[in-house]
């Protein structure tokens, strides 16, 4: 769906890179099922083009980006690749079965780079640059061409690179600020001074992907835009290298909220960002603080009296943008013990989901079960159980039953039902460090794998005493991080939870291993 574009606006190509420069985010690697569905989310979300990953990174990285250019349509979907032969073939490899493909080359240019990192002078990385974008635009016609570290070339070599990789068949020129260095005025210089001394400039779409290290990501790539830009390569919640990228959440609703200054718009559907942001934020492990602009929990929460007094008299006195246009609900407190699956179902869509009955129909059974535990059930409530709903693995493992007596100075014994398959299996330990590690060495202990927990952590979904635990746990097995969440409104229960669920992704990931040999 495309909307017609105001009378003298622009529209701003979006670039979403969560699963290519996000997903270098310490921490936050993914599965192929996970990017696919991150990818699904992204097209609902109305983003133009969708940077699937860098082929000849690994095979996993070939895999996912072959995978999405298979199953994800209505976005251009992008493949990373270096100016080497081999980048550019592996790229085009995995990007072939995609309806919209764009094979995304990138040399870096800065006298750093040149002199340390690829020990090349200037004629050798112009020759470099406008072969490899030759060899991509042999085999499609989409061709990004990125000079890395752009911010820091000099303007006039910077000049002859961005002419001989247009005219060499490069349809957008992408200006990083690889390192973040850049800063708003700096950033709209480097954009006007390619604008007027390019002379085949017209012929490709100005880009830029800016670094957050000086907390300026959003502010350079606004100025960006300002001096001409028509694309901008952001990540959900500003995932990213270090510091991460430009926020997309915040770059969309700037250029909204102030169309008046900016005149320019997006496609994006601004009420799935919400949703979108917990998905990512769940699938990776990585939480947005609570004062994040536009989907942090505080965004919209006015708690200072002489605030509210305004509000209740008129809402544009403390505020510029509505939550439900970003996608938070309207009323916060819905559905009880007595709501139906309709009203759930009207809820869901209301969130900004998109669920099949099937979907609906298991969301709607847990809704129920946790209906009976907690009388009021809240938006988040809501949405954590989708979300489990969402993101589920096969199951090998499941609980059954827990036991845990702990005291103070006591060594905690724990009993522990699991089922696999048909059968259950059950075991009983007295040793840990408190309930919690009991728990966990029972779970090990009867799943036969052994992990090391790196990170654990638990939150109230929502508020008040019987409010749901959200647990989130990351394991190490054999050298790679496992993630596992779990909810329920006893944080022990959610704790062995989200420990099964990492177990889980172990057993699968153990089980994808075999299969491929
Ligand atoms: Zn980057």
């Amino acid at each position: 769906m495309t909307e017609s574009t105001q009378a003298g606006s622009r529209r701003i190509v979006i670039f979403d890179t969560t699963l290519r420069d996000g997903e270098q985010s310490p921490g936050a690697s993914m599965n192929l099922a996970e990017k696919t569905e991150i990818a699904q989310a992204l097209v609902a979300l109305g983003v133009d083009v969708i940077e699937a990953g860098f082929p000849i990174a690994s095979p996993g990285d070939f895999q996912a980006v072959r995978q999405i250019a298979q199953s994800i349509h209505g976005s251009v979907i992008c493949g990373l690749a270096r100016c080497r032969n081999e980048d550019i073939d592996r790229a085009w490899e995995a990007l072939g079965p995609a309806e919209q493909p764009r094979i995304h080359v990138f040399l870096a240019t800065s006298a750093i780079h040149r002199e340390f990192k690829l020990k090349m002078d200037k004629e050798d990385i112009l020759r470099h640059a406008v072969a490899g974008v030759r060899r991509a635009a042999g085999y499609c016609p989409n061709v990004e061409f990125s000079p890395e570290d752009a911010a820091r070339t000099e303007a006039d070599f910077l000049c002859r690179v961005v002419e001989a990789t247009i005219d060499a068949g490069a349809t957008t020129v992408n200006i990083p600020d690889t390192v973040g260095y850049a800063t708003p005025t700096h950033m709209g210089q480097v954009i006007r001074n390619l604008r007027n001394r390019v002379p085949n400039i017209d012929k490709a779409v100005l880009s830029v992907h800016c670094h957050n290290d000086l907390g300026l990501a959003v502010a350079n790539s606004l100025a960006a835009v300002e001096a001409g830009a028509g694309q901008v390569e952001c990540t959900i919640n500003g995932l990213g290298e270090r510091a991460g990228n430009c926020s997309l959440e915040e770059i969309v609703m700037a250029l909204r909220t102030r169309s008046d200054f900016y005149h320019a718009e997006t496609r994006i559907a601004t009420r799935r960002l919400v949703p979108t942001s917990r998905l990512v934020a769940n699938v990776t492990g990585i939480h947005v603080q609570r004062n994040k602009a536009i989907v942090g929990q505080n965004a919209f929460a006015h708690e200072a009296g002489i605030h509210q007094d305004g509000m209740l008299k008129e809402r544009t006195t403390y505020e510029i943008m509505r939550p439900e246009d970003v996608g938070f609900a309207t009323t916060e407190l819905v559905l009880g013990k007595h709501s139906g699956r309709a009203a759930l179902a009207s809820r869901v869509k209301e969130m900004g989901y998109a669920l099949g009955p099937e979907q609906i129909q298991t969301v709607f059974e847990a809704f129920k079960l946790l209906a009976d535990k907690k009388k009021e059930i809240y938006d988040a409530d809501i949405a954590a159980l989708i979300e489990q709903e969402m993101r589920a693995v096969p199951e090998l493992w499941s609980l059954v039953s827990y036991e845990v007596a702990s005291g103070t100075g006591k060594v905690p014994r724990a009993t522990l039902r699991l089922r696999r398959g048909g059968e259950e299996l059950s075991t009983e330990l007295a040793c840990g460090d408190g309930p919690v590690d009991a728990v966990f060495l029972a779970i090990e202990k009867l799943a036969g794998i052994s992990v090391v927990c790196k990170s654990f952590n638990v939150h109230s979904v929502t508020v008040g005493k019987d409010a749901q635990g959200e647990v989130m746990v990351q394991v190490e097995h054999e050298g790679r991080l496992y993630r596992g969440r779990g909810i329920s409104t006893d944080s022990l229960e959610a704790s062995a939870k989200a420990f099964l669920d990492a177990m889980n992704r172990i057993a699968a990931a153990n089980q994808a291993v075999r299969v491929k040999k």
